[in-house]
């Protein structure tokens, strides 16, 4: 592709190799990471990959839910864009409470109404019982239920691999299992410097070094920790991802194909990257269990720890010094947001396109920066 930009996309975990698909069908685009081509150690591969803003909005903000919602009208015609097919499935979600937690999803319920705007139905028990017959007939029957019904969810482990594939068969240069950093905009590996049209900026927690500061002393980015248990459950059949509105156990159980679940997440403020602690398997796995008996004899296929990407106040930013485009912070929503964020970058590079909606809201200019 000869005169078009030039582009390195540091980090191919989740932003990074969305971004590298959207870009690379009309320019030219270079991949660095320090892990393998599965991202076997990032967020990305941990995460349950669901897609609810509204659920999210317990203790998201309003840009991150109305983001989601960009987001949740993108993600389809970007999966009809990759080589290989990815488990995407919008059928709602359902939150659950117990009688003595009633009020706080009542308290949820008008936060999505007063705060957000948007609606949602209370599921009477005849109707639960027909969204998830085996819901309805546990020995401890919720009679507290809310429907969200736009919301979805998708494999993220098959995402990352159609990502990969798809950007193979595009013959985009990846350079795996290299350790990168940026200085002066430039791209400095292996005894190496190298410079771009532009660099974008994707190592989620690896650049928490290296973030540009738009204001002096703002966005410090940390890692907040999280575990998630995956399991193989023959003996349940959920047909969409619930959540257990609880105040100590906050899980959700979302169901892949297979009977296969993914059961999450801890949310810890430390950076400790320890394996899971007997106190957060014990709490996700009886929380599991007191939603659905089933569980008792499911095959716990693995259970792991990560740390997610995140600014003070949780929502993801788009930092612009000069070529250089910092994107992180996605916290607990790169998988929500992802189109939507891709979108907003593109249009960053490519000034003739439109700007898509809330461009102000997260793109920052450091002071130095001229267009
Ligand atoms: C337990 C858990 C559950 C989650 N569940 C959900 C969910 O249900 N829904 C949702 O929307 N989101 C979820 N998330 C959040 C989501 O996974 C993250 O927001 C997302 O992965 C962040 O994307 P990223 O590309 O910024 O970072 P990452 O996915 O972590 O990718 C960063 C990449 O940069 C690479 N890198 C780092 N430093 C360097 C370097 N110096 N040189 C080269 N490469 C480097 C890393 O190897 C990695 O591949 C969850 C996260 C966790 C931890």
């Amino acid at each position: 592709m000869p005169n078009t930009p030039n582009i390195a996309i540091v980090g191919a975990g989740l932003i990074g190799r969305m971004l590298a698909v959207n870009l690379s069908e009309s320019r030219q685009v270079t991949l660095f990471d320090k892990d393998d081509r599965q991202g076997s150690r990032s967020a990305a591969h941990l995460a349950a990959a669901m897609l609810a803003p509204l659920a999210e909005s317990a203790d998201s903000s309003r840009i991150v839910m109305q983001m989601g919602q960009r987001s949740l009208a993108l993600w389809p015609s970007l999966l009809k864009k990759l080589h290989q097919p990815v488990f995407f499935q919008q059928n709602g979600s359902l939150i659950l409470a117990y009688e003595q937690d009633h009020g706080n999803l009542v308290d949820f319920g008008h936060r999505i109404k007063g705060e957000m705007g948007k609606d949602y139905t209370n599921l009477t028990s005849g109707q639960l019982a027909e969204l998830e017959p085996e819901l309805a007939r546990q020995p401890h029957t919720f009679k507290h239920v809310l429907w969200l019904p736009e919301e979805a969810q998708l494999d993220n482990r098959e995402l990352l691999e159609s990502l990969a594939k798809t950007l193979e068969d595009r013959n985009v240069v990846w350079h795996p299992n290299t350790e990168v950093s940026i200085e002066n905009r430039q791209v400095v590996f292996d005894g190496q410097r190298r410079s771009f049209d532009w660099v974008i900026d994707c190592r989620g927690l690896g650049a928490k070094n290296q973030i540009v500061q738009t204001k002096p002393g703002k966005h410090k980015l940390r890692g907040v920790r999280g575990e998630v248990v995956r399991l193989y459950a023959p003996e349940v059949n959920l047909n969409r991802p619930v959540r257990l509105m609880h105040p100590r156990y906050p899980i959700y159980i979302a169901p892949k194909t297979n009977h296969r679940f993914v059961v999450g997440a801890t949310q810890i403020e430390t950076e400790d990257q320890r394996q899971p602690t007997v106190r957060s398997a014990l709490e996700l796995l009886s929380a599991c269990f007191s939603v659905h008996k089933g569980f008792a004899e499911a095959e716990i296929l693995e259970i792991k720890s990560g740390l997610r990407p995140a600014f003070e106040n949780n929502e993801p930013k788009i930092r612009v010094d000069g070529t250089l485009i910092q994107v992180n912070g996605l916290f607990r929503h790169g998988y929500l947001l992802a189109p939507a964020i891709a979108e907003q970058c593109v249009a960053l590079i490519d000034s003739t396109l439109p700007k898509p909606p809330l461009f102000e809201l997260l793109i920052e200019f450091t002071e130095n920066h001229h267009d």
